[in-house]
């Protein structure tokens, strides 16, 4: 097992990260100094409920801790207020006090609605993250939680740092190999944005990471979440700084938001993003290099580096300046300066945006 700690002052926090840890759930509350006196209430989804739902209680309950658990349908529409007030409603039932902790089991769906339940519920108890993809390295530092609103992704939220992430491995197995890809994306990101030497690392051993060999994964699971705390921990509110994790992410939404969410994976979206600001940025004067790494790298992982032909260019553009601030005939870009390093620019020409996602398109 390593430890990584995410450095915030008082909200401070450890990520474990190795396997078997699932069982260790309870001895892991114990060492928190959870009290076994109020209830713990378990958040997951269909899919997660139906692999891990029983161990997770099984531990806390060896320790004795009492549980209760709500579960949601799979998937983005799962983070509404709907369903926070729903699990509100097996908070109250399940008798849960300002002592109590709410454990999110599951991907970064599951991690965001739980987490705003736990943000929330009596003004705020403790919160624990058990997440169960790769994608949900991400989610697991940083404290945003979140539901999304009919017209905007996210935009009910808060800042609520978990006590500890407890990221067991051995519950990456049985995710689908799209999730896995499109995980690494993320993950590769953090390597991209923040540390050469890790990015070069992700695709010497893309297959490895592919197969989910445990020692790699453990790895990479450190290093992507370590970029992602040193970066957070610098700009927690998102001041200046943090916005370099954004990397990719422009195009990449806009992809997701033209191709209607499903058709693209996020982390699919961002691969493809992160290729296009590395292209904008060769245009912009940087080395040809900043491109043929970034697309070799994601070619190792078979994520693909073109936007689907039949998504339409000038949709894709409106998506963008509808997402992202922009002043007149610019727009606001984190540029790869090289491997590892990346910048914000704030007079990326538009017609050049243009320009790469119809290259990007064939
Ligand atoms: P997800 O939670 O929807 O999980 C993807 C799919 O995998 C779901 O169908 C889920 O049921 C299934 N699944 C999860 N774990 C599994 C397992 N171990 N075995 C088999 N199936 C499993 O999606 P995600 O990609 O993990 O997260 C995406 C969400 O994360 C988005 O809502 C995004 O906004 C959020 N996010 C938040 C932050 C943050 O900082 N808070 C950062 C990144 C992403
Ligand atoms: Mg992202």
């Amino acid at each position: 097992m390593r430890e990584l700690r995410v450095e915030l002052e008082e909200r401070s926090y450890p990520i474990y990260i190795g396997e078997g840890l699932l069982n260790e759930t309870g001895a892991m509350f114990e060492k928190h100094g959870i009290t076994a006196k109020s209830p713990v209430l378990i958040i997951s989804d269909e899919n997660t409920a139906g692999l891990y739902l029983r161990r997770v209680e099984d531990a806390l309950k060896q320790k004795g801790y009492r549980t209760a658990s709500y579960s949601v349908p799979a998937g983005e529409q799962s983070k509404t207020l709907a369903l926070l007030q729903d699990a509100v409603t097996v908070a109250l039932e399940a008798g849960l006090d300002r002592s109590s902790t709410v454990i999110a089991l599951g991907g970064g769906v599951v991690g965001d609605l739980a987490g705003f339940v736990a943000a929330t519920y009596m003004r705020g108890i403790r919160f624990v993250q058990i997440p169960t993809t790769i994608l949900a390295h991400d989610s697991s530092v940083g404290g945003k939680v979140a539901v999304n609103h009919p017209l905007a992704k996210n935009i009910i939220g808060a800042f609520h740092q978990p006590d500890f992430v407890l990221y067991d491995i051995d519950t990456l197995k049985t995710l689908p190999i799209r999730e896995v890809r499109a995980g690494l994306s993320e993950v590769i990101k953090h390597g991209l944005i923040w540390n050469e030497d890790f990015a070069y690392w992700c695709e010497a051993n893309a297959s490895k990471l592919l197969a989910l060999d445990s020692e790699a994964l453990i790895y990479a699971l450190y290093e992507g979440c370590k970029v992602k705390s040193i970066v957070v921990s610098q700009d927690e509110r998102e001041n200046d700084l943090r916005a370099i994790l954004n990397l990719g992410h422009t195009i990449g939404h806009a992809l997701e938001a033209v191709a209607g969410y499903g058709e693209l994976l996020h982390g699919e979206a961002i691969a493809i993003g992160m290729i296009g600001a590395a292209r904008i940025s060769v245009k912009m004067g940087q080395p040809q290099d900043v491109l043929t790494v970034t697309e070799r790298i994601f070619n190792a992982f078979g994520l693909r580096t073109a936007i689907p032909a039949h998504l339409d260019t000038d949709s894709i553009m409106s998506a963008m300046m509808h997402d992202k601030k922009f002043k007149e005939g610019t727009m606001v870009f984190i540029l790869p300066k090289a491997i590892g390093k990346v910048e914000i620019h704030k007079d990326v020409p538009i017609s050049l945006v243009k320009e790469t996602v119809d290259f990007l398109k064939q």
